[in-house]
């Protein structure tokens, strides 16, 4: 471990009132920044049109702190797991998500989690530390050269989907997106990013404040509050009517639709009685459904529903004019699906 300051943590501006600070032009910020971000320079020995003292007075104040890719495994239908070193060693996963006509990135934003769904092998974890803005766009930024090695393109969407709640680590979460986002980082659209939480009303509410441009998603699960709360605990302290009053809100301020994620387990919530009350959920703001096939993680206290149950969700939410889209899981055989990811490879 290494005692100076990740020179990523600094700002461009507060870059270029480093360099002034040190007798030097401010402009000087703006190359060494251009070397960081644009270029993803790994050393200062790389930032070849810096001097050689200017160079060495960077390594003596900073570290350039990167991830490293520690382990890749490849599924076989293309879907690509990174477990991801942290510069203090510590391990989070990323996943490449191929389809015909994209490529998406799932990322982390935090080591474990702070909440503690009971059908999620992150949870398991606990949280250990929420991730830097710039772990977060190494992540994508190694996502997105295995997207044009092996799939011949660019990673073309985000989902923060990974190990965390993005939302309990929102500061950092925002600032990786502006990295992603800006034309001196990656220069997406934030429209190809979506953030998924689990649903923390305060923070959707200050998303909404906040004029945010990417998409919202929400793990749902069930539009009951006994049923979530015994799979999503933390939903006794953020009840369902305190979530939808926040994606009211959300939509009054950025008039983007809301898309709930949603696993049918058997027995857990397969009956009518889940169907309609997600159906009337779905009344309080313009949204749409993903249902998502389940990945079991352990002995089988939970289930994917059968078939039938999944079809009437469908045909029900369908009549109701709602839209639903039934999502495959992929990446199964390396433990890369959805609410997989525990470091375990
Ligand atoms: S589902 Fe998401 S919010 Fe819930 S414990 Fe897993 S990583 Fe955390």
């Amino acid at each position: 471990m290494n005692n100076k300051k990740d020179i990523r943590a600094l700002s461009k501006e507060q870059l270029r009132e480093f360099f002034v600070k040190e007798g030097d032009k401010a402009f000087r910020g703006n190359q060494v920044y251009e070397w960081l971000w644009v270029k993803s320079a790994h050393s200062f020995d790389d930032m070849t049109n810096i001097s050689k003292e200017t160079r060495a007075m960077l390594e003596e104040n900073f570290v350039i702190n990167h991830i490293k890719v520690d382990a890749m495994q490849k599924s076989s239908d293309g879907t690509i797991k990174n477990a991801v070193k942290l510069h203090d060693g510590l391990i989070v996963e990323s996943v490449l998500i191929p389809a015909k006509n994209r490529t998406t990135a799932c990322v982390s934003s935090q080591v474990g989690c702070s909440l503690d769904c009971k059908f999620c092998a992150t949870a398991r974890l606990k949280r250990m530390r929420n991730l830097n803005p710039d772990e977060i766009y190494d992540q994508v930024v190694a996502i997105d050269k295995e997207s044009r090695l092996y799939h011949n393109r660019p990673l073309s969407n985000i989902v923060f989907m990974g190990m965390g709640e993005p939302l309990m680590n929102y500061n950092n979460v925002l600032k990786a997106i502006d990295k992603i986002t800006s034309d001196e980082g990656l220069g997406m659209s934030p429209k190809r990013i979506v953030v998924s939480t689990s649903g923390v009303p305060k923070m959707i509410k200050k998303m909404a404040d906040d004029g945010v441009k990417f998409k919202l998603a929400v793990s749902l699960h069930s539009a009951i509050d006994e049923v979530r709360t015994s799979i999503m605990p933390f939903n006794a302290t953020f009840p369902l009517t305190d979530l939808r009053e926040a994606l009211q809100y959300w939509f009054l301020k950025t008039k983007n639709r809301i898309t709930y994620e949603y696993v049918v387990w058997k027995g857990i919530n397969d009956k009518q009685k889940d169907i309609d009350a997600l159906i009337e959920f779905c009344k309080f703001a313009p949204s749409k459904v993903n249902l998502i096939e389940y990945n079991p993680i352990d002995d089988g206290e939970f289930q994917q529903a059968s078939n039938q149950a999944i079809e009437s969700y469908v045909s029900q939410l369908e009549k109701n004019n709602i839209t639903v889209t039934v999502r495959r899981s992929r990446g199964k055989d390396i433990d890369a699906a959805c609410g997989q990811l525990a470091n375990k490879s």
